[in-house]
């Protein structure tokens, strides 16, 4: 590569708010390149607003007048004098119309070509790239059904169950899940018709219902060179209604070769559509170990953490640089993961009340520290959280050097964390990581759904408010009775070493 081909940005507009803002900063702040922001109303005092060099506003609170001005932001992005725009994720992040503008504007999208986001938008147009290239797909339909007797047709020769997709569909809406024939009829005129209504287009098709897959998607980062690499897998089969809550990697279920094998499939999967900068591809892995392309998602993700952590790559870093023009570095080529990391989304929601999102102020805000945890957090102490806004403050973020001393790391960070003013999802993490089947790792996507549904999941009742020395003195008293009774920890048990700390008994016991 010559180097006339490379350029350094000096100023970059972040289009976002909230925690990414605050990630995007803090690696555009490393390489010495300003950093500015946009806020609504709603966002004067953000933690963005604080932390960048230049912040500039944007519009009311609702974001179909401020973080989605398309419009605004890339003429704002001129008469600023930035180089680039960092759409962060959500909000513009996947709009090919957006990425066409920016382009057009001669500024550069740090992310990948309009043209590749619109190809992986379209759920049949992607599908097809995908069955050209060799990437698994569900099997199912190639193009869209064109009437109710292929639908019937199809469906009998692919078997029951099955997904009835629309293709423009998202965000989970658009689709689906149809158990019996007698179902096809009226579930393929409501998908077509809410197709029509919602994105202006009613194509629709079906494709198998894999039954209790894992969600697993592969990190690549891409440059403008033509090298493509695969940093590995993220675990996110906890969802809840299809929302990512927890991730970890590397996955529990992959082994080296299916890695490899996951990865040569994605890295097929963006040169299939001439992809640059970081992108995610998914994957739905059923029990036998196949697995199936589901979406390739054309930004950086909520859960980029947890790679960075494995691989000690900055991924916001690469992102800037390809999008300067420069080369992936050689040794981007083979990395193995080290260690294990987990994430835990911190949603401004009560898991006691059916997660109703909980906007207010935040009374006080003490983030775990100590070795391996990581916050990356959009929100400070007083600060205010929205009605108008995703309800995710931020994320933490933890690693060890196995998946056991990451889970009792993050078991350790969960009991320090303080979020009080308004409600969070922390409780819920908390009975998590004494979950059998989540210490064990045998996840699928409906876990989570299950467990809250029969109560087997019981949001810890921890009391936000507990003072350190009032939860030492439990600690103590949790160990103390603990010992006495203490009986050597079945072999393998896999709550084993919880039993023995005796210390979730200590903490419960103070409800
Ligand atoms: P969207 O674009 O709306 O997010 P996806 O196609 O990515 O739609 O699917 C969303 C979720 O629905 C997946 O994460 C998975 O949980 C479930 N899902 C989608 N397709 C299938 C399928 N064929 N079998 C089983 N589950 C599926």
């Amino acid at each position: 590569m010559v180097a006339s081909e490379t350029r350094r940005f000096s100023k970059v507009l972040i289009a976002n708010r909230g925690e990414i803002a605050v990630r995007i900063i803090r690696g555009l702040r490393e390489l010495g390149i300003r950093a500015a922001t946009i806020f609504s109303d709603a966002d004067r005092r953000s933690l963005p607003v604080l932390l960048s060099d230049e912040a500039y506003p944007i519009g009311p609170a609702p974001s179909l007048e401020s973080y989605l001005r398309a419009e605004a932001i890339v003429e704002l992005a001129l008469e600023i004098g930035a180089d680039a725009i960092h759409p962060g994720y959500g909000f513009l992040a996947e709009r090919a119309e957006f990425a066409r503008q920016v382009e057009k504007a001669g500024l550069e999208l740090i992310g990948p070509p309009s043209t590749a986001i619109a190809a992986m938008g379209s759920k049949l147009e992607s599908r097809r790239l995908m069955i050209e290239a060799g990437v698994p797909v569900v099997p199912g339909g190639e193009g869209a059904l064109a009437d109710l007797d292929e639908a019937t047709a199809l469906a009998e020769s692919i078997g029951y169950p099955l997904m009835l997709k629309a293709s423009a569909g998202g965000g989970g809406k658009g689709m689906r899940l149809l158990r019996e024939p007698g179902e096809l009829a009226a579930a393929f005129r409501a998908t077509r018709s809410e197709a029509a209504a919602s994105f202006g287009d009613d194509s629709v098709y079906i494709e198998k219902y894999i039954e209790r897959p894992r969600h697993v998607e592969i990190q690549v980062l891409a440059d403008q060179h033509g090298t493509v690499v695969s940093l590995g897998e993220r675990e996110c089969s906890l969802q809840r209604r299809h929302q990512k809550v927890v991730e970890e990697a590397p996955s529990s279920v992959v082994s080296p070769e299916l890695r490899a094998r996951m990865g040569e499939a994605a890295v097929r999967a963006a040169q299939a559509v001439g992809y640059t900068n970081a992108g995610t591809v998914e994957f739905l892995l059923d029990p036998s170990g196949e697995f199936y392309f589901l979406e390739m998602n054309t930004r950086l993700q909520v859960e980029h953490p947890v790679t960075e952590m494995v691989t000690g790559i900055d991924l916001v870093r690469w992102q800037i640089a390809v999008a300067q023009g420069e080369p992936l570095a050689p040794e981007l080529r083979s990395i193995e993961p080290r260690g294990h990391a987990f994430e835990v989304r911190l949603y401004a929601e009560d898991p006691f009340r059916g997660f109703v999102p909980s906007p207010g102020k935040i009374e006080r805000l003490r983030l775990p520290e100590g070795p391996g945890v990581r916050n990356d957090c959009g929100v400070y102490e007083g600060d205010e959280v929205s009605i108008h806004y995703d309800p995710m403050l931020g994320k933490l973020i933890v690693w060890g050097r196995d998946r056991r001393e990451a889970l009792l790391r993050l078991r350790r960070a969960l009991e320090e964390i303080r979020i009080e003013g308004i409600r969070t999802t922390v409780p819920l993490y908390r009975a998590l990581v004494d979950d059998p089947d989540f210490v064990a790792g045998s996840l699928d996507i409906e876990m989570l759904d299950r467990k809250l549904g029969s109560g087997e999941l019981e949001p810890a009742h921890v009391s936000q408010l507990a003072d350190l020395p009032l939860i030492a003195a439990a600690l103590e008293h949790g160990l103390r009775q603990a010992r006495a009774s203490a009986t050597p920890a079945p072999a393998g048990g896999r709550r084993g070493h919880w039993r023995e700390a005796g210390r979730h008994e200590a903490l419960r016991g103070r409800r």
